[in-house]
């Protein structure tokens, strides 16, 4: 982990430009995160003073006389100086997530961020599927995290690709289940950069194809293909499928 918060404290003047112009002194604390996020803190309450969100810019000079910050977005400026320093680090920092177990390799915490399993001490990271579920389970090969991913059904897998591929078992149990709707080839489980999705065995005479919805098999279209139940409601394999058209969209398409 190299992301390093710096933090500045000290009886500082703020000024901040913007939408609304404002001069304070007093003794803070300033947070200036990796994405380059500043905090400006006095002593009350949880929200800063100042802040600019990842501005386009932030200088930060320390001398003999103390330390001045400057950061910038669009027409908003922040500015800081101190007039005695408290004190001045770095801290290294990390995303917070939820914590889903032991890293198998050093033993540090693994956690669960946004669309990944991560180890807080050694950086391996493990990139989850859309609509993962972390369980609270060991792969009984590598002692890494379970997940559990719906695609046409429910697979529990090791979060770890290399371990357990989905690609590989979603194609163990639909290539060549369905049919294509334009021509009757059977429709095949395709995964060439990590998405998967049904592509026609007529290729390249039928360049039919559908991505693979986050979601279980419900029943049948009366297109002939699978419905899914996903997060967004339940949906025919075809996101185009008339089936799936509202009735007054259809009619009025027919009468056109
Ligand atoms: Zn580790
Ligand atoms: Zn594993
Ligand atoms: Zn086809
Ligand atoms: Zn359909």
């Amino acid at each position: 982990m190299t992301d390093q918060m710096r933090l500045l404290a000290g009886d500082c003047t703020f000024r901040f430009d913007g939408t609304r112009d404002r001069l304070q002194r007093g003794h803070v604390v300033i947070l200036v995160k990796p994405d380059r996020t500043v905090l400006v803190h006095d002593a009350d309450g949880y929200q800063p003073i100042g802040w600019l969100t990842r501005p386009d810019g932030v200088t930060i000079e320390h001398d003999t006389d103390g330390f001045s910050l400057t950061a910038h977005a669009g027409d908003q400026r922040l500015s800081v100086r101190s007039h005695a320093t408290a004190g001045i680090d770095s801290f290294s920092v990390s995303e917070a997530g939820i914590p889903v177990g032991d890293c198998p390799s050093c033993a540090g915490s693994l956690v669960r961020t946004r669309g990944e399993v991560r180890c807080l001490d050694c950086g391996d990271r493990y990139g989850l599927p859309a609509g993962a579920t972390v369980l609270n389970a060991a792969c009984p090969d590598c002692g890494l995290p379970q997940m559990r991913v719906e695609r046409g059904e429910t697979f529990d897998l090791c979060v770890d690709y290399a371990c357990d591929s989905l690609s590989a078992a979603v194609r163990e149990r639909f290539d060549a289940v369905f049919d294509c709707p334009d021509c009757d080839s059977p429709l095949r489980i395709r995964s060439p950069d990590g998405r998967i999705f049904f592509g026609c065995d007529g290729y390249p005479d039928c360049d039919t194809s559908f991505s693979f919805p986050a979601g279980v098999i419900v029943g049948d279209c009366e297109c002939g293909l699978p419905r899914f139940r996903t997060a967004g409601g339940e949906r025919c394999l075809d996101g185009t499928c008339v089936c799936d058209r509202p009735s007054s969209t259809v009619s009025s398409s027919r009468s056109e």
